[in-house]
């Protein structure tokens, strides 16, 4: 859409239809899930302000909207964490207030994005409500997160929240076929991704996904046993791929999902289809309940790492409650 990766066309549209009328606002949250493409349409956003035409904007031909597609337009500011800090802190909100009260270059505003608005410390969250409780007229800021609850209340009173939801199957299996010609695993993939399209480029773009989900589907024994010292070898195994933690609880809990349903009568439901056989014997081996529970303690452990607590201790605490 206009250039870029968006899937929620009518959202954008509202966005884009207020921005042509001059009735958009100072600040956004765009709210929802890694890889729903929420930078992309904050940089649609951003195109759509910054453009010469904005009866048409983004008219996609002036060349503020040229400069704004390649990346190099002055008047969109990206702020991001300082190197090798978890957080964004005081300093790049600091640095983001004060060029914010330099006028536009070109037109008519000048758009600020925060990308990971998660790791917002609430002393920069503090800095930053200063400029939104009376900002320049010409001054957009959007904070990119997936989850606003993470964010001050104060802020989030004074912006607009725009929540992105997964989007429809079809549309997945639309782009996969457009952006993946040659992949031969689009069912899976629409299945697996969950209308997450960032999971489908994530998936595809990498040598040791499979491996990853054999040795995923292999620990729950694991962290379904009653034995404690297996609880241990869990967390250690998060440990060693805490990088990938977050995956690995999706896959824990689609593997789960799919030893309920083939518990349940339903194994037409079941989306880990090329491992059917292990999850017949996980299915045969726990009850519904037992995988039920152990889903509520992996989706826990998953708020728990969105909450920054070490991924070793959100898998011992899970497999732990599990046993
Ligand atoms: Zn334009």
């Amino acid at each position: 859409m206009y250039g870029y990766s968006v899937f929620h066309n009518k959202l954008m549209m509202t966005l884009i239809e207020s921005v042509r009328r001059n009735e958009n606002a100072n600040t956004y949250i765009f709210e929802g899930a890694q890889g729903l493409k929420k930078h992309d349409a904050a940089l649609l956003f951003a195109k759509s302000l910054v453009c010469a035409n904005t009866a048409t904007a983004p008219c996609c031909d002036c060349p503020a909207c040229h400069e704004a597609q390649g990346g190099s337009h002055p008047d969109i500011v990206f702020v991001e964490k300082e190197k090798d800090k978890a957080t964004i802190g005081v300093l790049p909100i600091r640095d983001m207030i004060t060029e914010s009260l330099i006028k536009p270059f070109y037109n008519k505003h000048k758009v600020f994005i925060i990308n990971e608005g998660d790791i917002l410390t609430p002393q920069a969250q503090n800095a930053f409500l200063k400029i939104i409780e009376e900002p320049p007229q010409y001054a957009v800021f959007i904070i990119v997160c997936t989850n606003s609850q993470m964010l001050l209340e104060t802020v989030r009173s004074r912006a607009v929240t725009i929540t992105f939801t997964p989007v429809s199957d079809s549309d997945i299996r639309e782009y996969i076929k457009t952006t993946y010609p040659d992949e031969a695993r689009i069912d899976f993939l629409v299945k697996y991704s969950m209308g997450i399209p960032g999971y489908v480029d994530s998936i595809i773009g990498r040598d040791d996904f499979e491996t990853l989900r054999e040795e995923v589907l292999n620990l729950l024994p694991r962290l379904l046993s009653k034995n404690k010292s297996h609880a241990f070898e869990v967390s250690d195994y998060i440990e060693e791929h805490k990088d990938n933690a977050s995956e690995i609880y999706d896959m824990m809990l689609m593997y789960l999902r799919d030893a309920i349903v083939t518990a349940t009568g339903r194994p037409d439901k079941v989306i880990n289809t090329d491992k059917a056989e292990k999850i017949n014997i996980l299915a045969s081996k726990y009850t519904a309940s037992m995988l039920t529970k152990a889903s509520d303690e992996l989706m826990i452990a998953k708020k728990m790492l969105e909450r920054f607590i070490k991924a070793s201790a959100t898998a011992l605490h899970a497999a732990l409650m599990i046993k």
